[in-house]
């Protein structure tokens, strides 16, 4: 199961999504030396990176704010009776400008940041959240707004014009348009503090694990660690300054490895411990406090909005309609995985005796044993499936697997201006026609956020002429660099990583809407990562893998013993990584499910939820509170479930395939059509119907989980 961060940063500036009105600004062509004052002057308008300068950003997002409240002017004294066109319709084209500058901040903040750029967000978010709420709390706007939506004759309407006139209405009462004066600025100044308060959460975060760095100087003490892992932590130390050294870090593809193989215990002990622990010292990055105050800001505002909880305001808006719903689904889920743990814990703990290590199995010895198990019942080790996943035979058999189901190439574009020197950008094409930019952009790097994402610096959208505007969309991941020995190997993990990121970004790249707030990915949150996850069950389908997975020194595709033993061990473990992520899901609804504001001990509160969920003492929550950038400083509060949720529907989704045949070419095409060009302009669960012709079943996820 892949839990990755995914356009976090989407729903921020979709609220305030755009083209361009009658109100554009005249005086452009004077501020030439400013990138975001023009449309790009670019191939296929893609952003200039090469051109952009940090002097750039605070000028434009000024300006962007200033026009925009200029267009909302011109609606609100529009001296026509509202109607369809010149207000929903010209609301959703307000913004071009801020729509330019926002996804080009943001999406850079997030994976090529510098101190200058973290100082500019804490200026502007607080900036942009007050434009969003001066219209979202614009009464004359709303009434304009109602009134179409109270007397417009939608039967002359299509199904995206009727959504979005739904939306945008319920963007209103959502956003607090039919409260009070009073009410109205105190949910301001919550919004206002808590747009603060997520970007400390997540610089902190950063912080936290930029900081932390486990040195090696005495040879012994790399007991245990494959040779490619030693060399990876000999080039950490490099470049950190300390040649002949071996460094180790919190980031996952340098601290995951270290716990599988190192012998040494103390040390397993210490780096899991400086993950487990980020933000939690009670020091100037101590997240601790921030928690409570987000989550009583979240209170606060759901029960303005007449919510009892943060949560119930959050679902009404998914497929999944209340906190009830998401927590029978969580219990079902942990009363089959948290038994298979245990047994999982004592298996390790045998293991351990057998091999003289006469312990109780902590968090810190999971990774460790498990991997000893794998290699003693399947004989089957990362190191051994690794040589098979070069990145870029990966890549190719991802873009193979788009090839068949949907007919699409990728050709890589060098003149485009690429985000980091690293980066790479494709034309995507779908026959002859050009539908797509698509950047790909894999190694870590201190100024990248940790973890693999989709974005967009660029939705599909129609523009006002009806001219089909192309998507730029991006793919950033943290895999292992190349080293001077060897090309990058992906862990079986990150191959999976790289095909749900994919699955993201086609859910961007086939996106056929009008709307640009209604299309792509702009879809519930327990829907989002369906279209992504159902990629991943591609990835280890075996005539896929026999493509792609071909050793990266003689050629070799990968033997069918190894295939076989992957198939065996795809249940292995299921009871620690569904556990781990499933009480992640938990910890997520305790705290937007409070009714009360909390003011106690945020460790206590935490432990308390995993007690009460019967979480094992050999298992740690896959995200400890106080880094769970998730739900504290992206956009998935009371929505981590939305993984687990869409995982069932993957897993049905997939199973559409397996009744028929994997390249089933109607299968692909009605998934193409129903789900993926289809982004939000209609609801989740018509679509689904639509697709798989009945509700979704979760018989597929229980089988593929070894949950059954
Ligand atoms: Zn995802």
């Amino acid at each position: 199961m892949k839990i990755k961060i995914s356009i976090i940063l989407a729903a921020f500036v979709t609220a305030l999504s755009a083209c361009n009105t009658a109100v554009n600004n005249k005086n452009e062509a004077k501020m030439t030396d400013n990138v975001f004052f023009h449309e790009f002057d670019t191939p296929y308008g893609v952003p200039p990176f090469d051109k952009i300068k940090n002097s750039d950003y605070l000028p434009a997002f000024k300006e962007a704010v200033k026009r925009q409240k200029a267009e909302i002017e011109a609606i609100v004294n529009n001296s026509e009776a509202p109607d369809f066109h010149n207000t929903v319709e010209a609301l959703e084209y307000s913004g071009a400008m801020l729509d330019r500058v926002s996804n080009v901040f943001f999406n850079l903040l997030s994976s090529n940041t510098n101190d200058t750029m973290q100082k500019i967000a804490e200026e502007v978010s607080p900036m942009v959240t007050a434009l969003s709420d001066e219209i979202y709390m614009n009464d004359k706007l709303f009434q304009r707004v109602k009134k179409v939506y109270e007397t417009a004759d939608t039967s002359a309407m299509n199904s995206e014009q009727k959504m979005l006139l739904k939306k945008t209405y319920k963007t209103f009462v959502r956003g607090g348009a039919n409260l009070g004066e009073g009410d109205k600025e105190k949910l301001k100044e919550i919004n206002k503090k808590l747009s603060v308060l997520k970007l400390k959460f997540g610089n902190n975060v950063l912080a936290a694990t930029n900081k932390y760095k486990l040195v090696i100087d005495n040879k012994a003490d790399l007991s245990g660690l494959p040779q490619s892992v030693i060399d990876a932590a000999a080039e950490e130390a490099a470049n950190a300054g300390m040649k002949g050294k071996w460094v180790f870090t919190v980031q996952k593809p340098s601290m995951i490895p270290f716990l599988t193989y190192s012998d040494k215990r103390n040390l397993r002990e210490q780096i899991l411990t400086a993950y487990t622990t980020r933000c939690n010292h009670n020091d100037s990055l101590d997240n601790k406090d921030i928690v409570k105050q987000i989550v009583n800001l979240r209170l606060e505002k759901a029960k303005l909005l007449g919510y009892k909880t943060y949560a119930a305001y959050v679902l009404e808006e998914n497929m999944a309609k209340t906190p009830q719903k998401v927590n029978e689904l969580i219990d079902n889920i942990l009363s089959r995985s948290i038994p298979k743990a245990k047994k999982e814990a004592a298996a390790l703990h045998d293991l351990a005796l057998d091999m003289g290590d006469n312990i109780e199995i902590k968090p810190w010895d999971w990774w460790y044993y498990t991997e000893k198990l794998r290699k003693k019942e399947y004989d089957l080790s990362e190191e051994d499936l690794k040589p098979y996943f070069k990145l870029e035979n990966v890549r190719q058999g991802m873009f193979d697997v788009a090839n068949k189901l949907y007919g699409l190439t990728f050709k890589i574009n060098k003149q485009l201006p690429v985000m980091y020197p690293d980066a790479v950008a494709y034309e995507v094409y779908d026959g002859d026609k050009m539908i797509a930019v698509l950047y790909m952009d894999f190694f870590p790097r201190a100024s990248k956020n940790a973890g693999a994402w989709m974005t967009a610096y660029r939705k599909q959208h129609r523009d006002q002429k009806g001219n089909n505007i192309i998507p730029v969309i991006s793919l950033t991941t943290n895999f292992t660099k190349p080293t001077a020995t060897e090309p990058s190997l992906l862990t079986w993990e990150e191959v999976t990583t790289l095909f749900h990121e994919f699955g993201h970004c086609l859910h961007g790249m086939l996106s056929n809407c009008t709307y640009r707030s209604l299309s792509g990915t702009d879809v519930p949150r327990d829907f989002v990562e369906m279209p992504s996850q159902f990629m991943e069950n591609f990835a280890a389908e075996p005539q896929v893998l026999k493509s792609y997975a071909k050793h990266w020194k003689t050629g070799e595709s990968i033997p069918d013993a190894l295939i076989e033993k992957m198939k065996k061990t795809s249940t292995f473990n299921k009871g620690f990584t569904v556990t781990e992520f499933v009480s992640a899901a938990a910890l997520d609804m305790a705290w937007h499910t409070i009714t009360a504001p909390f003011d106690g001990d945020v460790n206590a509160f935490e432990k308390e939820a995993m007690d009460k969920i019967g979480l094992i003492p050999q298992i740690i929550v896959r995200y400890r509170s106080t880094y769970y950038s998730h739900i504290f400083s992206g956009g998935y509060a009371a929505g981590y479930y939305s993984y687990l949720w869409t995982a069932v529907l993957d897993a049905d989704a997939f199973g559409a395939f397996q009744e028929t045949s994997i390249f089933d070419k109607n299968t692909a095409k009605s998934f193409r059509d129903n789900i993926l060009s289809k982004g939000g302009t209609e609801d989740a669960e018509t679509l689904w119907l639509r697709f798989r012709g009945r509700e979704p079943k979760v018989d597929f996820y229980l089988k593929r989980e070894g949950l059954e």
